[in-house]
């Protein structure tokens, strides 16, 4: 009877500590999650965008100051897919989004700001080290 419950305390003490470990565990994963840095992938980066600057279709009756988007230089066409930025300059959605993913998350005209710093750093991250083992190849070659 002794050994019995002398080896059924040995497994409570045992089960504790593999309790305690996988406790340790669960913080250090939600911690690793909270402190998220996983970069930001192209189509994350564009969703944030239509998030924050959504598409709308130029129609001549909500007429804008410019006509044209200043990215290709032509003239809104009645139904295309636009977006109006937060600086009231009004882009192709198509044109706009290439420009982001290429340059800061700027506006084309006024430099005015459409994504916060850490965001844009998050998204040109990969990118930046994509780039660096590109051109390490292209050296070694
Ligand atoms: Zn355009
Ligand atoms: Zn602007």
């Amino acid at each position: 009877m002794m050994a019995l419950s002398e080896m059924f305390s040995q497994l409570c003490t045992k089960a504790v500590v593999l309790l305690a470990l996988l406790l340790i565990q669960l913080m250090l994963l939600t911690k690793k999650l909270r402190s998220d840095t996983r970069p930001i992938t192209t189509t994350q980066y564009l969703k944030l965008i239509e998030r924050k600057n959504p598409t709308t279709c130029f129609t001549k009756r909500l007429r804008q100051e410019d006509a044209e988007c200043r990215v290709c230089l032509s003239e809104f066409q009645e139904g295309e897919k636009v977006r109006n930025l937060k600086c009231k300059h009004t882009f192709h959605r198509d044109c706009l989004d290439k420009w982001l993913q290429q340059y800061w998350a700027t506006c084309p005209l006024c430099r005015n700001q459409i994504l916060p710093d850490d965001i844009v750093a998050k998204y040109r991250e990969p990118q930046n080290q994509g780039g660096y083992i590109f051109s390490f190849w292209d050296l070694a070659e």
